[in-house]
């Protein structure tokens, strides 16, 4: 758990506003030019481990096609605290060793948590959380209907206007779009 500061915040935000539309408001990446430099000095290897991802969603900005960058699905999330579950991000990322998250089998139904407090959290009183469903429970058990993520958004209770966009109108992606090869001005600097 001691190298957590790492590597949750960066893997949550990421998931944040992967997920934007799951939320009621408008996330801002934060991930200009300047911003990814004080991001690899304080936390050397970023660009490697998250600023990737992050590239990848700027290139299909850039070319005109940002719902390229909207989920197709949920994340798994936690049956304590109802979070998505991050270690598949911290894995990722090198810091752990595995992207299983930790599960609790109780009557033949099978639990995920985020974090060791959630499980603790759980297991002390199972009998007051083990009957609830996550909304991905609710997902996969056929539930929500239609099983998509527009069915899921409705059951939740977000009408299009309502669902988070980026907060920046994609300022970031656009002020990160590679100069063109060509000539390099000299004597200017
Ligand atoms: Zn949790």
């Amino acid at each position: 758990m001691n190298n957590e500061m790492n590597w949750v915040h960066h893997g949550y935000h990421l998931g944040v506003y992967f997920w934007r539309p799951t939320v009621w408001w408008n996330p801002v990446a934060g991930v200009g030019p300047e911003e990814r430099a004080w991001l690899e000095e304080k936390y050397p290897g970023w660009n490697d481990s998250f600023g990737k991802y992050w590239d990848e969603m700027g290139k299909n900005i850039r070319a005109g096609q940002p719902e390229l960058t909207l989920p197709e699905t949920f994340p798994i999330v936690c049956n304590s605290c109802q979070l998505p579950v991050c270690t598949p991000a911290g894995y990722a990322a090198g810091y752990l060793d595995s992207p299983l998250p930790r599960q609790l089998t109780i009557d033949g139904r099978t639990y995920t948590f985020c974090s060791e407090p959630c499980q603790w959290v759980f297991e002390q009183t199972p009998e007051q959380f083990k009957g609830h469903t996550s909304i991905v429970d609710r997902l996969l058990s056929g539930v929500i209907q239609p099983p998509t993520i527009p069915g899921a958004l409705a059951y939740m209770g977000l009408s299009p206007e309502e669902c988070g966009q980026d907060g920046t109108d994609y300022d970031w992606a656009h002020a990160t779009a590679p100069v063109l090869a060509g000539p390099i001005a000299s004597g200017t600097a």
